[in-house]
């Protein structure tokens, strides 16, 4: 028997996911980010529920021969274009789109003898200052690429640092349309959080973590405002009880102390299997689908939680740390990732190796 710890993937949800975000773009075409090895879900799992997208975001090339290997003919986008002149070989072979976010990603385009065009998306860094020429350097560069017998077709693109914080995306929204504004070529500028809170809709849009099941780094929606689903379940078992009399304490740290007679039960997972082991006491687990919290700190393989309440439950239950639970109980990803200091997106790319992942 393997040790009792999975991950599921539900491609029923990834495809509902991105009809929300369709419905939110009607008239936009989608890339489906899929970086990350499709933010942890793995790119051929993801793909079965994606298929519906106009095409797929991604970082290299080893990620866009999996995705041409599956059987897509349709779009790929490099989003950080290529990383040395010599992948621009295999780029065109695979037939990818790729952004040009530097002067030397030009030289190199130049210095290409390509069999076939490329279709470039040329990136501003509108105000985030991570890829991208600035608004006074991004004209040189499109009339530089757009003189390149290589390149047939240029797109514009920029990405948002705040679309999901305090400061929000005027200023750089204002920056690329004061930048570009007589420029021809499709525009892409929407992730999830420019897409889901402040409806940036172009030629195309560009989400990710929607995707997931997973609400962008903003307080005042979970993901049910927003009608989307978990993709991703880990779930466990409880291997062991114990029953702890006031003033026990529970774990490495003894940093739980009993105030009164109670259970806990003992799950096979930690933070070896990828969950956070910042994750303090009181942070929601589903076990049998109901509700109830961990106690005290997680460790390398096990974590526990509170069993006081749930008298049912004992050595075989599951345990959903997060995802789909039984009888249609939901622990969004969110929860847990808030509980840690941190955001679903991290969570689902950290579900370790030695956790068997595979679509529900
Ligand atoms: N576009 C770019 C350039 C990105 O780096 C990312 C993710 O970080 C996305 C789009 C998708 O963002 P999100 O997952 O927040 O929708």
């Amino acid at each position: 028997m393997p040790r009792p710890i999975e991950a599921l993937v539900h491609t029923d949800a990834l495809a509902h996911n991105l009809e929300r975000a369709r419905a939110r773009a009607p008239d936009c075409r989608s890339w489906a980010v899929i970086k990350a090895n499709a933010y942890g879900h793995g790119i051929e799992r993801a793909y079965e529920g994606l298929r519906a997208a106009d095409g797929f975001a991604l970082l290299d090339l080893a990620e866009a021969e999996r995705v041409r290997a599956l059987g897509w003919r349709g779009p790929i986008l490099l989003l950080e274009g290529v990383f040395e002149p010599r992948d621009l070989e295999l780029c065109s072979r695979l037939d990818l789109w790729h952004a040009v976010h530097c002067d030397e990603q030009i030289a190199w385009l130049a210095a290409h003898k390509t069999h076939r065009p490329h279709r470039v998306f040329l990136k501003m860094n509108s105000g985030m200052n991570r890829l991208g020429f600035t608004p006074t350097a991004f004209r040189g560069a499109w009339a530089r690429l757009d003189a390149l017998p290589q390149v047939d077709e240029i797109s514009l693109i920029t990405h948002f640092s705040d679309a999901d914080g305090e400061r929000g995306i005027a200023h750089q929204l204002a920056a690329f349309d004061a930048a570009t504004r007589d420029l021809p070529g499709e525009r892409c500028l929407s992730n999830s959080a420019a897409l889901l809170r402040h409806g940036v809709k172009n030629d195309w849009v560009r989400a990710g973590i929607l995707l997931y099941g997973s609400a962008p780094d903003f307080p005042e929606h979970d993901i049910a405002h927003w009608d989307l689903q978990p993709t991703m379940t880990l779930r466990s078992r409880i291997i062991a009880t114990q029953t702890l009399a006031a003033s026990d304490t529970v774990g490495y740290g003894s940093s739980f102390t009993a105030p009164g007679p109670m259970r806990v039960g003992v799950v096979a997972c930690g933070y070896a299997d990828g969950y956070p082991r910042l994750c303090p006491t009181g942070t929601p687990a589903l076990v049998d689908g109901q509700r109830t919290r961990t106690i005290g700190r997680v460790s390398m393989d096990m974590l526990e939680v509170d069993l006081t309440d749930l008298p049912a439950a004992g050595i075989g239950s599951e345990v959903t740390l997060w995802g789909r639970g039984p009888g249609g109980a939901v622990l969004a990803i969110d929860e847990v990732a808030r509980a840690a200091g941190t955001l679903g997106y991290e969570l689902m790319c950290a579900v370790a190796p030695r956790v068997t992942m595979r679509v529900a």
